[in-house]
């Protein structure tokens, strides 16, 4: 265990996001998620961020890149901006700005996300993959809705 500070600037890391990072718990809230995410980033844990995108998106996923993008910067703080934990039943909202120094100049970073409860764990709804579902297909999050009525309206 560490007992460093916590990348997502909430305490200890070793009882922050690292529990989190070690499969020792799940997110209790998508800002919870959303927080693990960005320390996941800092700490090089691309694999966590594998796991906490939607299940039917994460063999979309540019592992190579993410892995790039979490060391070619040094990332500085979050900060939450602003949230809605219950958009409906099983989807959440959180806008952020991830401060980063990207080699040559500060940068932020801002972005409303949105995540979706699947089963007793939250997941990020990743907009930038390639291909959704169509429509009438089952959604990218697992749930046995159609696409339409489940996640589409988050990303499209
Ligand atoms: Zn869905």
């Amino acid at each position: 265990m560490s007992n460093t500070n916590c990348p997502c600037g909430q305490g200890d890391y070793a009882t922050c996001c690292e529990p989190l990072h070690l499969g020792k718990t799940q997110a209790q809230s998508a800002e919870q998620l959303m927080r693990s995410r960005y320390s996941a980033f800092v700490k090089h844990c691309i694999d966590y961020i594998v796991k906490t995108t939607a299940v039917g998106q994460q063999s979309q996923l540019d592992q190579a890149a993410l892995a790039q993008w979490s060391t070619s910067n040094q990332w500085e703080k979050l900060e939450i901006i602003s949230g809605n934990p219950r958009i409906d039943a099983t989807h959440a909202m959180v806008e952020f700005k991830a401060y980063y120094f990207d080699g040559n100049a500060k940068q932020i970073h801002h972005e409303v996300s949105y995540f979706v409860k699947h089963q007793t764990a939250w997941y990020f709804i990743d907009p930038t993959v390639e291909a959704f579902p169509t429509m009438k297909q089952p959604c990218l999050c697992g749930s046995e809705k159609k696409f339409k009525h489940c996640c589409a309206a988050f990303i499209l």
